[in-house]
């Protein structure tokens, strides 16, 4: 192998992959290196597609106990297999790391596995299982090394019971009950995976919301419908310690009026959110810096304080999402070869992948608010759609802000079945900046769940709803 590479990009998850896709694309010499043996970072091991896999089973044995007998079918019996519902989850997982593996190849991209560690800001040495290592040279590196979930002070995660996302996607065994800190997208992905199979699932949050960067009616709406699969949410709750007593964890927090209180549960999943990931990397050998968080600095272009090293993803600043990390991936491979990519971050639309699913791209109201930006609202029920009447979907609704002035589009906020296929119409729109109006001249097709968009235009654009 020769040593020396146009790009090498470190870390092979969401933003590393498509990063290295497109390097390669654009003629770059390119390599990969990842410390695990299976290619997809935290997205496709213990991230996004696991989760995804489990909620969308879990999701079906819930429509099979609730609503099968409504709709007429009888299934007497139905039965959790939860071996199996992990085993499919894992060939799930299996199958998309493959995948980044073969598009790795088709793309003449060379892998090369081990721990990379800047030596210097223009040589990376590459540490392998059988403790060899490689030198390596390349023009251009892109740092993609991701995440790693966060704890709290006094908490130690001791990945038996006190547990985080990556143990919870991993159980050998269907729980009784579990914690969840944090009512954040893992908290409630996580609490609507095991409240669905029977697990009495509570969440302690210490905001006044769920899901409290998101849209407040969102969270208000979520914490409704958890509850109707049993989960119990309790918002402005502090945690203050976790102990593992063995066959159980005792949580101990305060609760809204600041009274200590303390619950049992088998498990205690920590969801608090997630720290950049550069451990082991070096930084330390090069110029390139961090802040108080642990992010890497990098400018516009997504240069670190070294010219030639970039980063991307989760181990930069902005939110931690797959999709955000692809766009750096392309945008950096593009802009060292010279041309104009650009990344409109207000439109990097947000998923959580409940049952109704939540989405949301642009301002929310609260945000318009504070910074005294008039708008009109327009909200449409779900319950008022014939398309999600006939599918028993009528939770949720559709929440529009536009410019009463002109009319543009400023932020649309779903909750309801299909809202993260949804919202895909509503961030086309907005990269064109169009009006309320000009998304009420659209035909939509009926009926459809996405007619409910058309019904919450026509409300913010003063014409009123035809079917509320
Ligand atoms: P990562 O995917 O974290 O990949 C980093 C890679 O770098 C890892 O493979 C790591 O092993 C490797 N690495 C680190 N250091 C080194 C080193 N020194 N040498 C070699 N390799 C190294 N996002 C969404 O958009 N949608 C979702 O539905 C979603 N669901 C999620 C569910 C869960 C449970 C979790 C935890 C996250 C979820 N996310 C989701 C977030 C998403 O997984 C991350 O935003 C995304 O994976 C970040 O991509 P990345 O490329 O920056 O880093
Ligand atoms: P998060 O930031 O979404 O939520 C963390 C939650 O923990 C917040 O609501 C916060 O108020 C709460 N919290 C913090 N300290 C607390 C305390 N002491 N007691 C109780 N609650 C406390 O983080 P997360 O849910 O851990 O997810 C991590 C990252 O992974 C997120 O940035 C997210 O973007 C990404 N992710 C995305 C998806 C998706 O796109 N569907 C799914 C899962 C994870």
């Amino acid at each position: 192998m020769d040593n020396n590479f146009d790009v090498i990009v470190i870390g092979s998850g969401p933003g590393g992959y498509v990063a290295a896709i497109r390097a390669a694309q654009l003629g770059f010499k390119t390599a990969i290196i990842e410390k695990y043996d299976k290619l997809g970072g935290c997205c496709t091991n213990v991230g996004c597609i696991p989760a995804k896999a489990l909620l969308d089973s879990t999701e079906l044995f819930h429509l099979a106990n609730s609503k099968f007998n409504e709709h007429g079918i009888n299934t007497p019996g139905v039965m959790l297999n939860f071996p199996q519902l992990m085993k499919r989850k894992s060939e799930v997982v299996r199958q998309n790391a493959n995948g980044v593996a073969f598009l790795m190849k088709k793309n003449k991209i060379e892998i090369i596995h081990g721990i990379a560690s800047f030596l210097s800001s223009s040589q990376l040495q590459v540490t392998q299982k059988d403790s060899s290592a490689i030198m390596l040279g390349s023009k251009y590196f892109i740092i993609a090394t991701g995440s790693k979930p966060s704890t709290l002070p006094g908490i130690t995660i001791d990945k038996k019971r006190i547990i985080t996302s990556t143990e919870a996607l991993s159980l050998q065994e269907k729980p009784a009950s579990m914690v969840i800190i944090g009512g954040g997208v893992i908290g409630v992905e996580m609490a609507s995976i095991y409240a669905r199979i029977g697990v009495k699932v509570t969440i302690l949050e210490f905001m006044n919301s769920l899901i409290p960067t998101m849209d407040n009616d969102l969270g208000k709406e979520l914490k409704k419908i958890l509850a109707k699969v049993g989960v119990e949410s309790l918002l402005n709750h502090q945690v203050k310690s976790v102990i593992n007593k063995g066959n159980e964890v005792e949580v101990t927090f305060l609760n809204e009026v600041k009274a200590e209180q303390t619950i049992t549960a088998d498990y205690c999943l920590v969801a608090v959110g997630r720290t950049s990931f550069t451990q082991g990397l070096g930084l330390e050998n090069t110029s390139v810096k961090t802040d108080s968080r642990g992010k890497i600095v990098v400018n516009e272009n997504l240069q670190t304080t070294v010219k030639g090293i970039f980063a991307i993803g989760d181990v930069i600043d902005g939110p931690m999402l797959a999709h955000k990390g692809e766009e750096e991936g392309v945008y950096v491979a593009e802009y060292i070869k010279g041309q104009k990519p650009h990344i409109d971050y207000r439109l990097i639309p947000s998923v959580v992948y409940t049952w109704p699913e939540v989405a949301s791209v642009g301002s929310t109201e609260d945000e318009l608010k504070k910074n005294k930006i008039p708008y009109n609202q327009g909200k449409f029920p779900f319950s008022a759609s014939g398309r999600a009447r006939a599918a028993m979907e009528a939770d949720g609704f559709v929440k529009v802000l536009t410019d009463p002035k002109y009319g543009e589009v400023l932020g649309v906020h779903i909750i309801g079945p299909r809202a993260a296929d949804l919202i895909a119409q509503a961030v086309i729109g907005m990269h064109f900046e169009t009006t309320d109006e000009d998304m009420t001249r659209l035909s939509y097709a009926h009926p459809t769940y996405s007619e409910a968009l058309k019904e919450a235009y026509l409300i913010a654009s003063g014409q009123g709803a035809l079917n509320l």
